[in-house]
């Protein structure tokens, strides 16, 4: 599912077709996945000043393996009001069968954040609740530290232990944080002691804004 699109460049307006992937399917295809990982799928080099630009689509990611569909859909694509129905009729397609997890995101970073968190094998409303947490008590030790307002984002496990691995924008580039896993044990234990914490059915958006509902 590839079209040409036009896309206009951020730095000098020069226009420049580009293509445009509708569909996603790491099944059929999966060397699409590491160039959604490292964003290389997004991104387009205009020819005329040479800037990098991230290109604007929507678009629907597909692990069939995984039984994962992302809908990638920049803010004000569509009328919030068509959004819903749109989602509704997608899941109700027997090809995603019991048992799909169906996620909304409105930007790149976040789709790519999304395919980590599964591709590691980890559940995204857990690992909300871990961004949650580690922020708050960043932000008690150290009031004044960029990481109090920064998004932070999964970026990979790693060690023997497990360690999870954060990055965050800070000073114009990205920093990066590590925190034990036992804190995502101890996530994943609260949010199943707490049935009510889970994403509303079908394309839900899980992110910042999701977890911190709970907490209020
Ligand atoms: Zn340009």
């Amino acid at each position: 599912m590839e079209t040409k699109m036009l896309a206009s460049c951020s730095s000098c307006g020069c226009t420049k077709e580009i293509t445009a992937y509708g569909g996603i399917n790491v099944g059929e295809r999966p060397e699409l996945k590491s160039r959604v990982k490292d964003g290389s799928l997004f991104v387009w080099e205009c020819p005329s000043c040479g800037a990098a630009n991230l290109a604007a689509y929507q678009t629907i990611y597909h692990d069939p393996n995984e039984r994962l569909l992302i809908w990638l859909l920049p803010e004000g694509t569509i009328p919030e009001a068509q959004v819903e129905a749109i989602g509704r009729q997608i899941e109700a397609s027997s090809d995603f069968p019991e048992g799909y997890v169906f996620r909304r995101v409105g930007d790149v970073g976040s789709l790519i954040e999304k395919v980590n968190i599964f591709d590691a094998g980890l559940d995204d409303t857990v690992m909300e609740l871990c961004k949650y947490v580690t922020k708050m008590e960043m932000s008690e030790k150290d009031p004044g530290k960029a990481i109090s307002g920064a998004s932070l984002k999964f970026y990979r496990t790693d060690g023997p232990d497990n360690d999870i691995e954060f990055s965050y924008p800070a000073d114009g580039r990205m920093q990066g944080l590590r925190i034990g896993f036992n804190v995502y044990g101890d996530c994943a234990g609260i949010l199943r002691r707490n049935p009510s914490m889970k994403p509303s059915p079908g394309f839900s958006v899980v992110d910042q804004a999701w977890i911190a509902r709970f907490f209020r």
